[in-house]
């Protein structure tokens, strides 16, 4: 089987699985967006939803967030981990959205990049969720997932998302990324994926080699 093939048979696989998707993370605007998806690294969506509920309370825009203090906002967000850094992140975050975009967050991929804290994996959930641009997310899930299926020999997140890339569509990436993230939850597990209820183990590189 071709990784075109093995592509196309678990895209279709995903889309019939998860019909629905939605992001896991609770925001209201842009900027909640931005800040929960900077916490949400090495730490579960669920914990992030606890701790923004605060956060937002007190925080709810980049003006607010720019002013804090670092101890208060660390002793909202502490239990993310790697608190001290993320609080630092988040307050420089929202002082350059402030101080060089007028309080929005911006969507090109280079002005994301130059805020603190944010990645090509938060640019991306950031771009796809909010303004349906392309661009793959690469997190835990989508990582293990597309490398088990074959579709990736790359470990590199960035050539992991140049090669993901190319085999599914721009306007899908967003929700491709979510249904995998959904997949890697329930099936396709870190530690001892469910392969024999799994749905897609015909196309499954890993699968096969067992
Ligand atoms: S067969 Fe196993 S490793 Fe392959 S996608 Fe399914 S659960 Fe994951």
């Amino acid at each position: 089987m071709t990784k075109k093939e093995r592509a196309q048979i678990f895209e279709q696989f995903l889309e019939d699985k998860y019909p629905i998707v939605i992001c896991s993370l609770n925001y209201q605007t842009p900027f909640q967006l931005l800040t929960a998806t900077i916490l949400s690294a090495q730490c579960t969506d669920k914990r992030v939803n606890i701790v923004t509920k605060d956060l937002f309370e007190k925080y709810p825009n980049p003006f607010a967030l720019a002013n804090a203090n670092h101890e208060d906002v660390a002793a909202i967000i502490k239990s993310t981990g790697m608190f001290n850094m993320k609080t630092k992140n988040i307050i420089s975050m929202a002082k350059s959205l402030v101080e060089n975009h007028g309080g929005e967050v911006p969507s090109e991929m280079d002005e994301l990049l130059a805020l603190a804290g944010v990645g090509r994996k938060t640019a991306n959930v950031v771009r796809g969720n909010l303004w349906q641009k392309p661009g793959v997310v690469v997190d835990t899930h989508v990582k293990r997932i597309t490398k088990r299926i074959g579709l990736t020999t790359n470990t590199d997140p960035e050539k992991v998302e140049r090669d993901l890339e190319k085999i599914v569509k721009g306007e899908k990436h967003c929700d491709w990324c979510h249904r995998i993230i959904y997949f890697g939850r329930e099936i396709c597990t870190s530690q001892k994926p469910k392969c024999e209820i799994c749905g897609v183990s015909h196309a499954c590189k890993y699968y096969a080699s067992l």
